[in-house]
């Protein structure tokens, strides 16, 4: 495996791809990554098993794997910034706790601020994008357009010089989530988005109503994908059952057969 790893690595590095080369890297075999993809479906289980596999995780590997994983998730959930609502932004913050044995922490506050460069922001500004008001969608005054402008977002020097309370809201959720919301808001309304809505969601999202009809098309067909897979996984559930029941059926059928003959 080793061996035909590098064959693979020495013939694909470093060759053209396009107008760039294609850069490989060797990932890590060592014992540790050995260990953490050992670890990888106990911590699926964790993450997102079911509510009787976290118990058997629970009860058969107490110490070495689910309190492991307890103490780093609550480790994570303790200087998680909250109020991030978007799917796209993580980010962790020192919780000051003295009962808590975290060694940055509990050298406590900084007398200075900590900022992202020298005049800059503090490190827990996020440069989310913020809607222009003087470039909105169906902007007149837009130079850069030539044609239907679909609104731009301030630039960041913009943002950053002015006061949080003088600026308009900022996108803290990305298009698609903006449109999944909308479309299974009217699903639910057993109707599908009209050309209004469609216009609604691209001022929303700073997107030509192409573009939200583009995602609208898309989000759909996944919906639907799935919900065809869940059916097929349904259905061959089904089929596995009855022919567990055939089987023991005719198990039945042939001992009763069988007492029969000795009876008779
Ligand atoms: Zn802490
Ligand atoms: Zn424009």
């Amino acid at each position: 495996m080793e061996a035909a790893l590098q064959v693979y690595l020495d013939r694909v590095n470093e060759i053209p791809f396009g107008s760039s080369v294609i850069k490989m890297y060797r990932g890590a075999t060592d014992q540790q990554a050995a260990q953490m993809k050992q670890e990888r479906t106990d911590l699926q289980v964790f993450l997102r098993g079911t509510k009787s596999a976290k118990k058997e995780l629970k009860e058969k590997k107490p110490a070495m794997q689910y309190h492991h994983f307890e103490e780093i998730w609550n480790l994570c959930e303790r200087h998680m910034v909250k109020n991030l609502s978007s799917a796209y932004d993580f980010a962790l913050g020192t919780c000051y706790e003295a009962e808590y044995n975290h060694p940055i922490c509990q050298r406590g506050r900084r007398a200075d601020e900590l900022v992202l460069y020298t005049g800059g922001p503090s490190v827990q500004f996020l440069p989310l994008p913020v809607p222009d008001p003087k470039r909105p969608w169906r902007s007149k005054e837009c130079k850069n357009c030539n044609g239907f402008c679909t609104g731009h977002f301030m630039y960041l020097e913009k943002v950053v010089a002015t006061g949080s309370s003088d600026l308009p809201a900022a996108h803290t959720y990305p298009p698609n989530t903006v449109i999944k919301k909308s479309l299974k808001k009217a699903q639910k309304e057993s109707r599908d988005l009209n050309s209004g809505d469609v216009e609604e969601l691209a001022k929303q999202t700073n997107l030509s109503t192409e573009d939200v009809e583009m995602w609208v098309t898309h989000l759909d067909s996944v919906k639907k994908r799935r919900q065809a897979a869940a059916t097929r996984k349904q259905k061959s559930a089904r089929q596995k059952s009855n022919d567990k029941v055939a089987t023991t059926g005719n198990e039945f059928g042939r001992s009763l057969y069988m007492w029969w003959s000795r009876v008779l």
